[in-house]
Order: structure tokens, then C-alpha cells, then sequence
């Protein structure tokens, strides 16, 4: 019971391959530059003891058709799959699935119009997720596809949340609202969460702060997101690594007025010069945080303001939900950095958050909890999994869909 899962992006594809029986990993590896000189695949597999073995291959990849039939290749020749046909599904991460799609989607021509139909919304990454849905489609067609959305599971979110305050027509002609991005982590660490307090997810209220180089905050109220701070794009929100989070929107008109910048050239600042590198010089949170250390202010105001934008989401959240089961840390620096934890958390007691400082500078493996006795608030380090979700929503999706077909046979 194999599932392969894909993310291709425009001059690469991600993948992994599950074995769902156990939800272990049977092989990995991603497909860089293609189309470029330096293209390479790098691949791990894991071998009959148990462990991961990596090799890496430099070799000409012109294009994503290439890139999957090369895949296809590897997976055979290093035995963790003999044959596409010994797939159960192929999951696809797609970014953005509008207003459309709430759940996963069983990859049609239809649904591949639908997701077309988007690109305006996410012109970057819809294009790239397409093309690997086709390519794959194409080389294994026998083989079921699933399209799981980064955007699917904040469509519960309701109107007062995903609005914004401008005219209603630009909604109306335009889709311009609130969308959401990282459901797909928000999710997984929403249900792990769940599983750890051995609890039913539909039982808590809870933050979940995806803290990566893209960084978002999701309400989850009673297991339905209520709330997310990413919005018509990932722009929005928390400070990231290089994206400015929420700003005054006048600053745009401001700066274009002052310096003539065009408003292709004010986009590619807020979103690749802006975030911790515009503060600090430094994209990267462990050079922020070793910059720091050795008293660089820039790098500890840098730090500072992206603690305390979290801080002011798990305020608002907070009154959202009207109370706090959990408060969940994930991605590279939610997971890794007990410094930026430790500054989100820090004077929140009156909010029920306090943290155990052993806790959370201790040595961690899979989840952990780092609040203290007194904490009336669960303080939760998850790490996330988006690949392995979207291998489950795929099998999710595939046997809705075959017991839909079983009832429909019956009632004929
Ligand atoms: P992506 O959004 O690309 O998946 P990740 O979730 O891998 O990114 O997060 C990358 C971020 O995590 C980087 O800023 C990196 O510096 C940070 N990070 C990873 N390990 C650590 C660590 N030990 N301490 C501080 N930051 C870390």
C-alpha cells in the first residue's frame, strides 16, 4: 500500500514515498534546477537495517516530464517501488484551491481546469503544481491522483474573519479575501496535538504558530480553523524570513510616490527583502539568532519584533477562540529555536502561557510539551509533517471515493 507524494515547484520536484501500512518512509529526495546547468537529483532509500542511504546525481534534466520519468527510475532501480502500478495514489501539494476547494480532489480534467482557473491567485506556484499533476498523470496514468490544498483548511474560516474592509465588488469580481496558507501544517499538528493530550481534536481551542521561512498563525477552534493570519497571499501576517507580514497598506503608495518604484519592484522588496533580512541583513534564524548572541542590535531587534508579531496574533486569537486549550510551535524555527519560543511566550501568564525554561531549552524528539505546573495553557513543540498529510488525505480521499463507488453499485 504505496503512496507517492509530489510537490513540484517551478525548477523543482519534491518527492516521498510512503509505505501507508506503517506511514513509514520507503525512499525521498527532490529534483533541483531543472531545466538549468547544475541539475541534480538527490535521492535516500531506506535499506533493509533500517537507515536512510543518500546519493546524489548531476545530470542534464531539461524539463518536469524528465524529472518524473527520472523518479520513476530511481524508486525502481534502489527497490523501494518495482513499479508505478504498485501505487495506491500519487499526492499532489497544490497551493492554492480558492473558494473551490474544501476538501482534497481526485485529479480530473475538470479539476485541473479549476485549479488553472487560480493561477491569478498564486501565479507563482499553481503553474509549477499543474505541470507535475499533468507530467504524472501522463507517465502513470493508471494511477489514482489526489490535489491536497495548502488553502483547504482554512475554508472554514467564516465571513467576519475572511473579509477584508474594501469594496464588496472587488470580492465579488475578483475573489479578494482571505485565503490562508500552511493548512496543510496546520492541520497535522492540529490532530498530533489532539493525540498527545489524549483528547478529540473537536474538543480544543488551540494556536498553531507554522514558524518557518514562511511563517503563519492559525485559531482552531473545536478542530475547524477559525482564523489565519496569511491572506490572499502569504504576504500577511507574521514577519518571515524575508516577507514584511502585515504592514500599512499606504506605505505602498507612499513608496511608489517617493522613489518611483514600480509596483513589481515594491513587491519584490516586501516579499524577498524584507522579513528578518530587511531588519538584520539575515534571512536565515540561526545567524539571526548567533548574531544576536555576539550583541548585534539589529539582529536582537529583528528577533524582538518577530517575537512580539506573535505575540500580538496569540492576543488576538486568544480573544477569537474565547479561551486556550494549546498553544503548538512547528517548522524549522517553531521546532529549533527556544530563544524565539521563549519570546512569544514571555509575559503571558495573565493569559494562562507559561513556559517550563528547562523545557524548553531541553533536548526534544517528536512531540513535547515545555509549559510549566502553573501554565493553565498546554505549550506543545510538534514537528510537522506535511508530506506525510498529504499521503493520508490522498488515501482519505481514495477510499471515499471507492466506497462511493461500492454504494453506487449496490443501489443500481
Ligand atoms: P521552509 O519554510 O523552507 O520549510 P523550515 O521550516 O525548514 O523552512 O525553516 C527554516 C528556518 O528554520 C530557517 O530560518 C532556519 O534558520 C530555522 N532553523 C532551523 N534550525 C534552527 C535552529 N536550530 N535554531 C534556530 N533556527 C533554526
Amino acid at each position: 500500500m504505496k503512496v507517492l507524494v509530489l510537490n513540484s515547484g517551478s525548477s523543482s520536484i519534491k518527492y516521498q514515498l510512503f509505505d501507508m501500512r506503517d506511514e513509514s518512509v520507503l525512499a525521498a529526495g527532490s529534483i533541483e534546477q531543472i531545466g538549468e546547468p547544475g541539475s541534480h537529483l538527490s535521492h535516500r532509500v531506506r535499506t533493509p537495517k533500517g537507515e536512510m542511504a543518500k546519493t546524489v546525481r548531476t545530470l542534464a534534466i531539461s524539463d518536469h516530464r524528465q524529472g518524473f520519468q527520472l523518479i520513476s527510475s530511481v524508486l525502481r532501480e534502489t527497490g523501494a517501488l518495482a513499479d508505478t502500478g504498485e501505487l495506491k495514489g500519487i499526492g499532489h501539494r497544490v497551493v492554492h484551491g480558492g473558494e473551490k476547494f474544501k476538501e482534497p480532489a481526485r485529479v480530473t480534467p475538470e479539476v485541473l481546469t479549476a485549479i488553472r482557473a487560480l493561477i491569478p491567485l498564486a501565479p507563482l506556484h499553481n503553474p509549477a503544481n499543474l505541470l507535475g499533476m499533468e507530467v504524472a498523470m501522463e507517465s502513470a496514468p493508471a494511477v489514482p491522483q489526489v490535489a491536497v490544498f495548502d488553502t483547504a483548511f482554512h475554508q472554514s474560516i467564516p465571513p467576519h474573519a475572511y473579509h477584508y474592509a474594501i469594496p464588496k465588488k472587488l470580492y465579488e469580481t475578483h475573489q479578494i479575501r482571505r485565503y490562508g496558507f500552511h493548512g496543510t501544517s496546520h492541520r497535522y499538528v492540529a490532530k498530533k496535538a489532539a493525540e498527545f493530550l489524549d483528547k478529540p481534536l473537536e474538543s480544543l481551542n488551540l494556536i498553531s504558530l507554522h514558524l518557518g521561512n514562511g511563517a503563519s498563525a492559525a485559531a482552531i477552534q473545536q478542530g475547524k480553523c477559525i482564523d489565519t493570519s496569511m491572506g490572499l497571499t502569504p504576504l500577511e501576517g507574521l514577519i518571515m524570513g524575508t516577507r514584511c507580514g502585515d504592514l500599512d497598506p499606504a506605505i505602498i503608495f507612499y513608496l511608489a510616490r517617493e522613489t518611483g518604484l514600480s509596483s513589481e519592484e515594491i513587491e519584490s522588496i516586501l516579499n524577498k527583502e524584507s522579513g528578518l533580512k530587511g531588519i538584520c541583513g539575515v534571512n536565515d534564524m540561526r545567524t539571526v539568532g548567533e548574531m544576536a548572541q555576539a550583541g548585534d542590535p539589529e539582529a536582537q531587534l529583528a528577533i524582538d519584533m518577530y517575537c512580539y508579531r506573535i505575540k500580538k496574533y496569540i492576543g488576538a486569537y486568544h480573544a477569537a477562540l474565547g479561551g486556550l486549550d494549546g498553544l503548538i510551535f512547528t517548522g524549522g524555527i517553531g521546532e529549533n529555536a527556544n530563544f524565539i519560543r521563549a519570546g512569544c511566550c514571555q509575559g503571558l501568564a495573565h493569559l494562562g502561557l507559561e513556559m517550563d525554561t528547562g523545557k524548553n531549552r531541553g533536548p526534544r524528539e517528536g512531540c513535547s510539551a515545555i509549559e510549566s505546573g502553573a501554565s493553565r495553557v498546554k505549550i506543545l513543540v510538534i514537528p510537522t509533517n506535511e508530506e506525510l498529510e498529504i499521503a493520508e488525505q490522498t488515501m482519505a480521499c481514495l477510499e471515499a471515493d471507492e466506497s462511493r463507488s461500492t454504494l453506487c453499485l449496490r443501489q443500481q
